[in-house]
């Protein structure tokens, strides 16, 4: 089965944040280290459009996470936890978000955007040429580098493609080199 029929299965055809039918879409909830159903939710237009571009939210839609935070998919539920954070200064998306509850890897994987944070608070990853990096970008490596562990070496030029950033250090992103994922220092990378 497609992961869009698997998410079709559980969530009986509807947006699993709003339970909208119109135009509904996989939607994965970034940063994705494995797709797959466990990483995406099926969403309505409405309620991507919202996601992808704060410009155009309307709080009043999001009244819909009342329920859907209670969801039992982890995905489903980090996409409520970001969407009350992103709305918090609304006042009743707070009180909710005093009530959900992630397991503490979901909450890590919820934080892991930023959302809801202050600015200044956010750790910023930049390239070697000064760049910000995000999770999903792609690298290429601009110095050979000895992958921990093992005795193999990637070459300077090597891309890695989906870095995911580490959120306690602005030095490092993790990214997969081969088979083997690796932690790299963000000033031996150039963005692609
Ligand atoms: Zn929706």
């Amino acid at each position: 089965m497609s992961v869009l029929s698997d998410l079709e299965a559980r969530s009986g055809s509807t947006c699993e944040l709003c339970t909208g039918t119109n135009n509904l879409e996989v939607f994965e909830v970034e940063p994705v280290t494995i797709s797959g159903v466990d990483s995406s939710i099926l969403a309505c237009e409405t309620c991507r459009t919202q996601i992808l571009d704060p410009e155009q939210m309307d709080a009043n839609h999001w009244r819909c996470l009342n329920d859907s935070m209670w969801s039992e998919y982890d995905s489903v539920k980090v996409v409520a936890w970001r969407m009350l954070s992103r709305l918090k200064s609304e006042g009743w998306p707070k009180d909710l978000l005093d009530m959900i509850y992630l397991e503490p890897e979901a909450l890590d994987w919820a934080k892991a955007t930023g959302e809801g944070m202050a600015e200044a608070d956010k750790i910023i990853h930049i390239d070697v040429n000064g760049v910000i990096l995000e999770n999903g970008d792609s690298v290429v490596l601009i110095k050979d580098l000895k992958i921990k562990g093992s005795s193999q070496v990637a070459k300077q030029g090597t891309a890695v493609r989906r870095i995911s950033l580490d959120r306690e250090n602005a030095e490092f992103i993790e990214g997969k080199v081969g088979p083997t994922l690796t932690v790299i220092i963000t000033k031996y990378v150039k963005k692609i």
